[in-house]
């Protein structure tokens, strides 16, 4: 049975928001979701962002990646939403779905599906590598972006095409957060220099694929849980593997995964 749960757990700061680093009273913070809630995320900075900042980071990315990147897996697993109404269950506006091939769907027939039939796959966006393991500038512009298939078996569909929109940058800039605040609670910011990436995810530099990227080599990672969290070391850089829907992973049993890699830092 696919596990639609992670480890929980709570992590304390210094009582300084985790993004513009400003001291605040415990009134004035609110509780970060490392992974949102929204994908069943279960590690939470209690009293970890302030209010500008949780705002900033709802409204500039991680809504959108949540209501267009992630909308097909978060209405197929069921997962919840913050709100009762706007969550996971409303299946409205639902990407296209086209017999065949075609993914663009211009000669491809469209098929229309009531939301039980829906097809049980769905894709995430895959990037390259992050510019600063390769030393390569990839500022914000994506380039041979591939996609992954998350094929959850079931109802005989699997021979169609489903037109997911995609908007560059909200995606990426969610994993950017995810990966920042994943080693903010685990080892805070003595243990790596998170200038740059601050920088990024506080919007005043917009470069991302330089900090996420795709791992080079496939890793063997657990596909127990919904979602796994690791650090690597990569020459001066700490990284964080966000391997989002592991417990999904389409090669059931062989457990090589390809997650995402986050340059949080150069490590002190
Ligand atoms: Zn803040």
């Amino acid at each position: 049975m696919r596990s639609l749960a992670m480890r929980k757990q709570n992590y304390y700061l210094d009582g300084r928001c985790v993004f513009c680093r400003k001291v605040f009273t415990q009134a004035d913070l609110t509780d970060e979701h490392i992974i949102p809630e929204a994908i069943n995320g279960s590690l939470v900075i209690r009293y970890g962002s302030c209010k500008e900042c949780a705002t900033r980071s709802n409204q500039e990315y991680e809504n959108q990646a949540l209501n267009v990147d992630l909308k097909v897996p978060r209405v197929l697993l069921g997962l919840r939403g913050k709100s009762k109404g706007s969550g996971p269950r409303d299946a409205r506006h639902m990407p296209e779905v086209f017999a065949g091939d075609s993914v663009m769907g211009e000669e491809g027939k469209r098929l229309d599906f009531p939301i039980e039939d829906y097809p049980k796959h769905f894709s995430l966006v895959q990037f390259s590598q992050a510019g600063l393991l390769v030393g390569i500038d990839r500022g914000a512009t994506l380039v041979n972006p591939r996609l992954a298939f998350f094929n959850l078996g079931g109802n005989g569909l699997e021979n169609v095409r489903t037109r997911v929109p995609f908007i560059n940058g909200p995606f990426a800039m969610m994993i950017a957060k995810i990966g920042y605040c994943y080693a903010m609670a685990e080892y805070g910011d003595d243990y790596f220099d998170a200038t740059d990436i601050r920088a990024l995810l506080m919007g005043t530099r917009d470069d991302v694929y330089n900090f996420v990227g795709n791992a080079e080599n496939p890793e063997r990672l657990s596909t127990r849980h919904l979602h796994g969290l690791y650090f690597r070391r990569r020459a001066e850089w700490l990284t964080v593997l966000v391997h989002l829907f592991a417990s999904c992973h389409s090669q059931q049993g062989t457990n090589i995964c390809n997650p995402y890699e986050v340059v949080v830092g150069r490590a002190l």
